[in-house]
């Protein structure tokens, strides 16, 4: 290790470290534009011009490694100074909109502004003026005028998503960004280099002009898209998700998140056919009826069958805690054997960086919490085949659109009693003597299990009318810096929808289950005390960044 003394403070280092690592790591903020934690080091824009004594000039902390005994100072007279002067030259040409800038309120120009410069410019002839709503590809639009040459953006292109599609053209105060001839910023990583641009140069064509960053909350949650689980911020306005933005885990997605995940993992929770109300089937049609009623019916209807005559059909896009009680209740309360969840896989649409080909997020939650044929019991095929034969008669689906396959839609065709639980119309819902309106991910509390088994937290960044508000002491850590998130909930519109796991209790109980729990929290407490893997586990050791399944443990659900 190496002994440095930065502004005073004596410490000891990593000799491979550079001085603005050494700093970062150690709580010393040396403001800097164009190095980022994960690209490649280029130096240009000199915001980080420090003082080591001893050397003749000021020297910029990304590129300087630290050795042992150098004095650095981030913050005296000479290095304010040049600060300055460097703040002063790049705002020079700078458009200065911050009233029109999507950035602005998040933008690293702005607040450096305001920190590290005078606060007064002394240059009076005209700026330079460059192309400004340059669509660079199909997600992200470029105004070439805020551009500070910081040279993040190409970086990322080449080193993270491997697709070298930016440049810059022409020298001096004329440098302009743009793609090569012939190139579009287009690869699956591209709007990642929205979030590292310092400044507004680069903006969202989805998020433009949607809404000031200030006028949204931001929630800690897991992006649905596929088994990697990206950790991201979901943004919301009166009850409406406006964007979604990744959240930094160095387990599983670095600063990162892939496209298709940011910009339509969230469609279904906005979508106008959502359900809005428990229905059920009569005179031919679904006709809307009060929760109560739904779920009398569904017990009543379910008690009716044989054990043997009754299927389960789990979800890898619910969370742990839907897919335990909905196993529990298939076991303890139904007593049948045939449980099974449908994987979604597409073979070879995965990726070395973030993308995996299983597109839900919970398989193997799923698979660990219990949702699985019991000895004796049908797996998915069986129970397909089973219901085409008449042994089956009554099917309890859960938030998986399996009858989009017309095979089984014809065979759920059959069934005399068939339940479903989902959150918008479609071929499934379409088919359902009772269908339940349910939470989307972004309405409820629960974990999900990535594909190496690591358990993270979703949290509820929409309110529905049916709230889980006992919300852990993480869940609404992000929102309170926001101020008063759920009164501007109370703005928008309110779904009347439930997590899974809360109706199958409201069944389970009318069929004389002692199911006693309140919030996810409860069920997901049941699932620590029972289900090997998760022994340790609580949502407060959870917390944002989520805790490995235990390896070792055999797999042996309890229900
Ligand atoms: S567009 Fe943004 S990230 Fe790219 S070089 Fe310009 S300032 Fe840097
Ligand atoms: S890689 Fe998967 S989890 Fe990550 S953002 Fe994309 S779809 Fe979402």
């Amino acid at each position: 290790m190496s002994k440095i003394t930065i502004d005073g403070k004596v410490l000891e280092v990593d000799p491979k470290r550079t001085i603005i690592e050494a700093a970062r790591e150690n709580g010393i903020e040396i403001p800097h534009f164009c190095w980022h934690p994960k690209l490649s080091v280029s130096g240009n824009c000199r915001m980080c011009l420090v003082e080591v004594e001893k050397m003749p000039k000021l020297a910029i902390a990304c590129a300087t490694q630290v050795m042992d005994g150098m004095v650095v100072h981030t913050a005296n007279p000479k290095v304010v100074n040049a600060r300055e002067a460097v703040m002063e030259f790049l705002l020079i040409n700078h458009p200065l909109d911050c009233p029109i800038c999507d950035e602005a309120g998040e933008c690293k120009l702005q607040d450096y502004a305001y920190k590290y410069s005078e606060g007064a410019s002394r240059f009076d002839e005209s700026k330079v003026h460059k192309p400004k709503r340059v669509e660079l590809g199909p997600h992200v639009m470029l105004d070439t005028e805020r551009c500070i040459m910081c040279s993040r953006c190409i970086r990322f292109c080449e080193e993270i998503a491997k697709k070298p599609q930016l440049t810059f053209t022409q020298r001096g105060t004329h440098v302009e960004l743009t793609t090569f001839p012939g190139e579009q910023l287009d690869n699956p990583y591209s709007m990642n280099t929205i979030d590292i641009c310092p400044v507004g140069a680069l903006t969202s064509r989805d998020f433009r002009f949607k809404a000031r960053v200030w006028e949204m909350s931001a929630t800690e949650t897991i992006c649905p898209g596929c088994s990697r689980g990206c950790n991201m911020y979901s943004w919301v306005r009166n009850n409406e998700i406006l964007r979604q933005t990744p959240r930094y885990n160095p387990e599983v997605n670095d600063y990162w998140m892939c496209d298709k995940g940011r910009l339509e993992s969230f469609q279904h929770v906005n979508v106008a056919n959502r359900i809005k109300h428990p229905m059920m089937k009569k005179d031919g049609g679904l006709v809307e009826v009060g929760w109560d009623e739904a779920i009398a019916k569904a017990a009543s209807e379910l008690k009716t069958f044989k054990k043997s005559e009754i299927a389960v059909i789990g979800s890898a896009y619910d969370t742990n805690e839907d897919n335990y009680l909905l196993q529990k209740f298939a076991s303890e309360v139904l007593g049948t054997k045939h449980i099974a969840f449908v994987r979604h896989v597409v073979e070879g649409d995965e990726d070395a960086i973030l993308v995996k080909a299983d597109k839900t997020p919970n398989s193997l939650g799923a698979e660990r919490v219990g949702v699985r044929s019991r000895e004796g019991g049908l797996d998915y095929a069986g129970i397909l085949k089973a219901i085409k034969e008449g042994s089956i008669k009554a099917v309890f689906v859960v938030d998986d659109n399996i009858a989009v396959d017309s095979a089984v839609a014809d065979a759920l065709s059959r069934l005399e009693f068939l339940v479903v639980n989902f959150s918008f119309e479609n071929e499934t819902t379409r088919l359902a003597d009772i269908l339940f309106p349910t939470s989307t991910f972004a309405e409820k509390n629960g974990t999900f299990t990535n594909f190496e088994g690591r358990v993270q937290r979703i949290r509820p960044s929409v309110s529905t009318l049916d709230q889980d508000r006992s919300l852990d002491g993480f869940a609404m850590s992000r929102l309170d810096k926001f101020g008063s998130q759920f009164d501007r909930w109370a703005k928008g519109a309110k779904r009347d929808a439930r997590p899974t796991w809360k109706i199958i209790a409201g069944i389970a109980s009318l069929m004389g289950a002692k199911y006693k729990y309140n919030t996810a929290e409860d069920v997901f407490n049941e699932i620590v005390a029972h289900v090997d893997g998760f022994k340790g586990m609580s949502y407060r050791k959870i917390g944002t960044m989520g805790m490995m399944l235990r390896q070792k443990e055999t797999v042996a659900v309890k229900a």
